[in-house]
């Protein structure tokens, strides 16, 4: 049974999305807030990720933002949050994320969240990690991506194994409870390996 501190948050950075998704970005914010847990995302006052932050911070809860130097105008920092780290580049902006944190969720979101769901993925498929990544499917959005990790299995490039690496769960509510329900996580981030 996994226990955690901290949940780092993958999500859409624009505003213009469906109301639907912004909702579960606010809902996912206030339930860690509320649940002591600590919200670590892209340090960005937009998009689903600023709502997401806020909701956390409104709730009496702690949000930690790593967002890269050269983002933080496009991104606009958060100016508020219990803690901002600024890193030099993309690749320490994902490796700082993924050192502060204890689980992952994948809300909806655009290129750079893909990114950011394969990698955290593809990281625990060769075990430089074995902590749970949830995958919250609002309204089907993520549901082309979940059958096209099924066609990648049926083609044989990767094994019926790769259905576990991630969880899908279909609504906010459910994000605490599977992550509960995983087993502890053993294998800690590692510098030199990645
Ligand atoms: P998007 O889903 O495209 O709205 O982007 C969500 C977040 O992912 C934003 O904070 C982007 O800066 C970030 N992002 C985009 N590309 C990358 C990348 N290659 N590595 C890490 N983060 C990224």
């Amino acid at each position: 049974m996994a226990e955690i501190a901290s949940l780092c948050v993958y999500c859409g950075s624009r505003d213009k999305v469906d109301q639907a998704y912004r909702d579960a970005a606010i809902d996912l914010g206030r339930r860690l807030g509320e649940a002591g847990i600590r919200l670590v995302f892209g340090g960005g006052h937009v998009g689903l990720m600023g709502l997401c932050a806020d909701a956390a911070l409104a709730a009496g809860g702690e949000a930690v933002g790593v967002i890269p130097e050269h983002l933080m105008q496009r991104e606009v920092g958060h100016a508020d949050l219990t803690e901002l780290h600024v890193t030099p580049d993309m690749h320490s902006r994902k490796f700082k994320m993924f050192e502060l944190s204890d689980a992952f969720a994948i809300l909806p979101g655009g290129l750079g969240t893909l990114d950011e769901t394969f990698e955290i993925v593809t990281w625990r498929q060769l075990r430089l990690h074995d902590m749970p990544i949830i995958l919250i499917d609002i309204d089907g959005f993520w549901t082309p991506l979940t059958d096209l990790l099924d066609r990648t299995i049926q083609a044989g490039f990767a094994g019926p194994e790769a259905r576990d690496l991630f969880q899908t769960v279909t609504s906010v509510d459910q994000v605490l409870p599977a992550i509960a329900a995983a087993p502890q996580p053993r294998i800690r981030p590692r510098p030199g390996l990645l």
